[in-house]
């Protein structure tokens, strides 16, 4: 196909998927040497019940600070780690980070905070997946109660009914399960009724058009009856705005998640915040 545009397209296009493929193993091997040197850490974001104003749960999110203090965004490095397997052991990492960090919060008096982690489809396709869970909730000093997983939609691509025994396995083991940016991906009404699914998570991109006529605005408005409906609570993620918050609450949305009421944090920073909270709305 390249040939076809010509000589100079040709080298153009072969040229730029180098770059690209270079590019990509910089960040792969950027990614082992921080995980390597502990140079990745968690942040967590609370999720807040509209109802009582009380903290419900945290989001943890994984965070990779370079030497020079930079950031890379785990949009940018969570791909490169699904493509080439190492989101295993990392998600092995944050799970166990994860477990430690809710421990540790039960202590301080927040044992009825739920944490949620993201896991990747890319973890889920392993087929010894809840024999590895296991091995992991083990070894772990706290029963797995208030953890739940985020996972996206996609993981139905796997096949409903292998999807669907996959997560009842998972909360058969007393985990809590909730879809990802909902509405963004492979949305499909019958899969979703067939999944052992306790939250939906209303993705972010809905959420900021909340307070504009935008169409999104109204995906967001139909996907808090829609969980009613399932019988499935629903998470507002990204909300920024009193606006967007008022609407949610008029809409019967229960949770909230967002800028508006705190960004992802390092732990120390999330124990004042949850103490200060809850002396607010004791
Ligand atoms: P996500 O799971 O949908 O996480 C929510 C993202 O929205 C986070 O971005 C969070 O910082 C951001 N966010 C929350 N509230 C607001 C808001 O009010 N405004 C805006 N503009 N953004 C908000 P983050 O931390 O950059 O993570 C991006 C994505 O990377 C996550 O999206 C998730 O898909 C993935 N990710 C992060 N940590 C992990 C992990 O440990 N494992 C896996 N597999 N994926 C992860
Ligand atoms: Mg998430
Ligand atoms: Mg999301
Ligand atoms: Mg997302």
């Amino acid at each position: 196909r390249a040939k076809a545009l010509g000589q100079g397209a040709q080298q153009w296009y072969s040229h730029d998927i180098g770059e690209e493929s270079r590019a990509h193993i910089r960040l792969l091997h950027g990614l082992h040497q921080a995980f390597e040197r502990n140079q990745l850490f968690l942040a967590f974001q609370p999720q807040v019940s509209l109802e009582s104003g009380r903290a419900v749960g945290v989001e943890a999110l994984l965070r990779w600070r370079r030497e020079d203090g930079s950031f890379v965004p785990p949009d940018q490095f969570i791909p490169v780690a699904e493509r080439s397997g190492l989101i295993v052991a990392l998600g092995t990492w944050v799970l166990q980070t994860a477990l430690a960090a809710r421990a540790r919060l039960a202590e301080a008096g927040h044992g009825d905070v739920r944490m949620a982690i993201n896991v990747s489809p890319v973890q889920l396709r392993d087929p010894a997946y809840l024999e590895a869970l296991d091995a992991l909730l083990a070894r772990s000093p706290i029963a797995p109660g208030r953890l739940e997983f985020e996972i996206t939609e996609s993981v139905a691509v796997m096949g409903v009914a292998r999807a669907s025994g996959l997560l009842a396995g998972i909360k058969a083991r007393g985990i809590e399960l909730a879809i990802d940016d909902f509405g963004t991906g492979f949305s499909s009404l019958s899969y979703l009724d067939k999944l052992p699914v306790d939250r939906l998570k209303i993705d972010r991109s809905f959420v900021g058009q909340l307070d504009s006529a935008d169409s999104g605005g109204r995906i967001a408005e139909m996907i808090v009856p829609l969980g009613q409906c399932l019988g499935m609570g629903v998470v507002a993620e990204g909300v920024e705005t009193p606006e967007q918050a008022e609407r949610l609450r008029a809409l019967g949305c229960k949770e909230v998640q967002g800028y508006l009421y705190a960004r992802p944090m390092p732990f120390e920073e999330l124990l004042g915040w949850l103490q200060t909270r809850k002396e607010m709305h004791a």
